[in-house]
Parts: structure tokens; sequence; C-alpha cells
């Protein structure tokens, strides 16, 4: 959702004539977007915002702004980030382009049409002028209304709400006139698309509709919470060529105890048979998940169930989370902090080594086959990159295909974490 508000920025920005500089030195505008979905991701953001303090005192005439999660929606919040950081000119909450073009405009940068219209959403159109984009992420739900216990979004981006299905169509329909040619629909649970709004489509018409769209080769979505996905998404998937068959679905824990503490709704055994099902109806999708360890009360026992879980599923990738309390969330305010550092590490640790080497013996079988890849970009050595359906990275030498091509490319090469392939 962060790359999404850049992308619209940057879009916002070019639109008003600024262009990009390689150094933040060489800026006469710079802005921060922020995440704080764990204290190690904060800790950067006040790191970088020292050393714009820096530029500014060398540079008084440079305009620095602060945007996402840190600045959140509250407006009280906003004044004590001013006094805490009062070389700060400008704070835009999540997804909020407003601020910005209000002070576009009071600085008399020419805004087109569409975009000096006094609307919160859509943001404006992503319209990069410095390189073509072939893949862009697109917001369909805004927010988060569901409260895990350790979760800071809903604080910091308000309450769940979709944007109307019209909006999203057009959007898109104006990427692909530009040269996008896969889209990533996003929602913190993005299979919640709809039910806020009555009489809009739900996610899987959205995406059919969206893979309708002339120029469009490919849709993707995130993430997906397990209560959430229905029979139909996953039929719209098995059905429809241009969805992909990839599945993000954070499981967090695979101890009951935990999850239940978490208030995520769902047990593992669901989370197991969820998968099930879709592997039933999908043989070859892809999965990847998300693990928060070292959640408050956490013993090995839970760990372990967490672990072996974790090997009977055997997700294509898992993102590892040390438990970090951010502030205001229930967890943080009624439950101690209890594993030590050490230990998350540890476990962290023991997590990602099984995943590594379950990674590498399964891709070795991918040596030889013939995968299809969307040409993302091309490297400076000439390779071309981009990822199988499934979401594999994939290096390609010796091809000249173009960003945008969709190609046949056989595997020679197969590590955890990507493949190396030459044209078919
Ligand atoms: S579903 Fe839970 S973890 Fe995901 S954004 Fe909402 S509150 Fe946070």
């Amino acid at each position: 959702m962060n790359e999404a508000d850049a992308q619209r920025v940057a879009s916002l920005l070019e639109s008003a004539g600024l262009h990009p500089v390689a150094d933040a030195k060489n800026a006469a505008f710079l802005l921060i977007n922020t995440c704080v979905v764990r204290q190690q991701a904060e800790d950067k953001i006040y790191k970088r915002l020292r050393y714009t303090a820096q530029l500014k005192h060398r540079n008084p005439d440079l305009v620095i702004a602060l945007m996402g999660c840190l600045v959140g929606r509250i407006p009280h919040e906003h004044d004590a980030l001013r006094e805490r950081f009062p070389w700060i000119d400008l704070f835009l909450p999540p997804s909020d382009v407003q601020p910005l073009k209000a002070y576009l405009q009071e600085q008399g940068f020419p805004l087109p049409p569409d975009m000096a219209a006094d609307d919160f959403l859509p943001a404006p159109l992503p319209r990069s002028q410095s390189g073509q984009r072939i893949v862009v992420h697109v917001p369909a739900v805004m927010g988060c209304s569901h409260a895990c216990t350790y979760c800071v979004i809903p604080y910091r981006r308000g309450r769940e709400h979709s944007r109307p299905s019209a909006d999203i169509l057009a959007e898109i329909r104006s990427l692909a006139g530009q040269g996008v040619r896969e889209v990533v629909l996003l929602g913190q649970i993005v299979d919640r698309y709809g039910l806020d709004a009555p009489g809009e489509i739900l996610l899987p018409e959205l995406l059919r509709q969206t893979a309708a769209i002339p120029g469009i080769l490919r849709v993707r979505f995130l993430t997906s919470h397990p209560a959430w996905i229905t029979p139909e998404l996953i039929e719209a998937v098995a059905s429809t060529p241009q969805l992909c068959p990839y599945f993000e679905i954070p499981v967090q824990a695979g101890s009951d105890a935990i999850l239940a503490a978490m208030r995520r709704g769902y047990n593992a055994a669901d989370y197991e048979n969820l998968i099930a099902g879709i592997r039933a109806a999908i043989p070859q999708a892809g999965l990847s998940t998300d693990i928060i360890v070292g959640f408050p009360g956490e013993t090995d026992a839970m760990f372990a169930e967490t672990a072996t879980l974790m090997e009977r599923v055997a997700p294509d990738m898992i993102r590892i989370a040390k438990y970090s309390p951010r502030p205001l969330t229930w967890s943080s305010r009624h439950l101690p902090d209890d594993v030590p550092e050490a230990e998350k590490e540890r476990r962290r640790i023991l997590l990602e080594t099984a995943l590594r080497e379950r990674l590498t013996h399964k891709h070795a079988a991918l040596v030889g086959q013939a995968v299809e890849i969307l040409v993302e970009t091309i490297e400076p050595s000439g390779r071309r990159h981009g990822r199988t359906p499934d979401y594999k990275p994939v290096f390609v030498d010796r091809s000249s295909a173009q960003p945008g091509e969709l190609i046949r490319v056989r595997v020679t090469w197969a590590g955890p974490f990507s493949l190396i392939a030459e044209p078919a």
C-alpha cells in the first residue's frame, strides 16, 4: 500500500513539473513515506529524519514532506510531530495527497485538471515520465476494521472502505493505455472488497472485470485473510487465465492459543483446510504467508506448532517478523512483551533456515523446465527480470524481449529465492 501511495505521489510531483534526482542532497523537494508496522521500520524513519535535518540546515529552501503511518489520520498527532520535527514542512496522512496538492497549488505549480479536483480518493493516476511501469499497485480497499491485537494499521490507516469499482476500473483502463501490463489490487483484507459498500461488486467480479481490460496481461491481489477467502474467489482465479495463481495469506502463528490471543478469527486447522482447498482447485497455486515470532506468551511448544504447520503447508515464501509492541494496540497495552529478543531471533532463524532448505530442494526440480514470465525490467547487464505466474523472480540471460512482453524461458539455475533462465 505504501508503494502504491509513493507511486501516486511521484506521479503527482512529475505532473506538477518536478523531476526526480538521484541524490537527496540535490533535491529541492523531499518526501519521506513512512511505515510503523514494526519498531525496526520506525527506527529507520528517525534515522532518515535526522539526515533531512542536516540537509535543511545546509539548504533552508529545501521543502520536506512526511507521509504515511507515522503521520496517521489524527490531526492533534500532527501537532506533536510538528513540535518534534520542526524542519518538516508538510504532513500527509497515509494515502492522502490533499495537503500536497494544496501546497503545489499554493506555490503556483500547474496541476492537470483531474488532479486539481478537491477529492480525497481516487488519488492521481500514476503517469510516470521517468520510465515505463509494467506493474502497478492499485488500492481497492483502504484502511482496516479487523483490529488484530498486535496491529497498528487500523489506528493509522483508519476504518475499512472500498473504493468504487467504477473508479478502480477507469484507473486501470488508463494505466493499460500507458503501457501497464500487470495490476496488483490492494487491500489490508482485499477479499473484503465491496462488503462495506451496498450494491458494489465483490472481489471475484472486480478481478474478472480487471482481467478483461485490453492490454492487462496479469492480475494479482493482496493481502488475503484466511477467514474471508471465498470459494467464488478461488473459482475466479481457477477459471480466469489472467488471474495469477498466487495467494498471499498470512497465518501469523500455528498455535491456536496464540491465534486466539491475536484475535485472528481462525485456528490452524482452518488455515490448513483452506490451503488444501485452494491446492485442490488450483494445483499450481503459489502461496506466501506471514509469521510473527515471539508474540507475548509464545512458549517453545507453541512455536514448534508454527514450525510444523509451515512444514505441512509448505508455503513458497514466509515473511517472518519478530513481535514488537506497537503503540495503541491491545497487545501492547495488556500483554507483557515476555519473549526475550535473543529467543525471537532464534525462532526467526529456525523458520528461515527451514524455508531456505525446503525451497532449495523444491526449486531444484525446476531446472530444465519451461516457465512463463512477464518481463518487467532490463538490468544494466542486459539481463531481463520478471516473475512467474506464482511470483518467483526470474533473471533471463541472452534475451531480447522488451518490458511488458510475456515470454517462455527455460530454467538453467534455481536457488531458494530466485531462478536464472534463458529463452526457451
Ligand atoms: S487484518 Fe489484522 S493484521 Fe491485517 S491490517 Fe487488519 S488489523 Fe492489521
